[in-house]
């Protein structure tokens, strides 16, 4: 846990969450303010700043967030069409310092995005 961690207090169960899913990897839980009908957020247990900080040994959970996205999104039959969004960065709204996937669906979604 890293200390002043918005998101890792949220793990430890010091912030509530709206959670929707845990196991020994990643922690799923509602987004405070949704962007669609479905606006979950995934993020690993370990603390990894963003993308651009991850490095080659963050491969695999990279891959098993977005298979824990996909399997959310099964479970919540969106797959008529849904989004996972990393945002990197400040200039792409990155806002939380601990890496967060983005599951968006429910609603149509428009191309490009904003
Ligand atoms: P970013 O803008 O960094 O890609 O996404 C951060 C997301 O975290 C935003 O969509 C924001 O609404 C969400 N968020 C920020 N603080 C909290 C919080 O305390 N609880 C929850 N559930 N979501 C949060
Ligand atoms: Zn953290």
């Amino acid at each position: 846990m890293t200390p002043d961690c918005l998101f890792c207090k949220i793990i430890e169960g010091e912030i509530p969450s709206k959670k929707v899913f845990e196991d020994d990897r990643v922690f799923a839980f509602e987004d405070i303010d949704p962007k669609a009908p479905t606006h979950v957020l995934i993020i690993p247990k370990k603390h990894i700043v963003g993308l651009k900080e991850a490095d080659p040994n963050d491969a695999e959970i990279l891959g098993y967030m977005q298979l824990a996205a996909a399997k959310l999104a099964n479970e919540r039959k969106l797959e008529s069409g849904y989004r996972t969004v990393l945002n990197v960065g400040p200039d792409a709204g990155q806002s939380v310092f601990h890496i967060h996937l983005h599951l968006l669906g429910g609603r149509k979604l428009s191309w490009p995005p904003g």
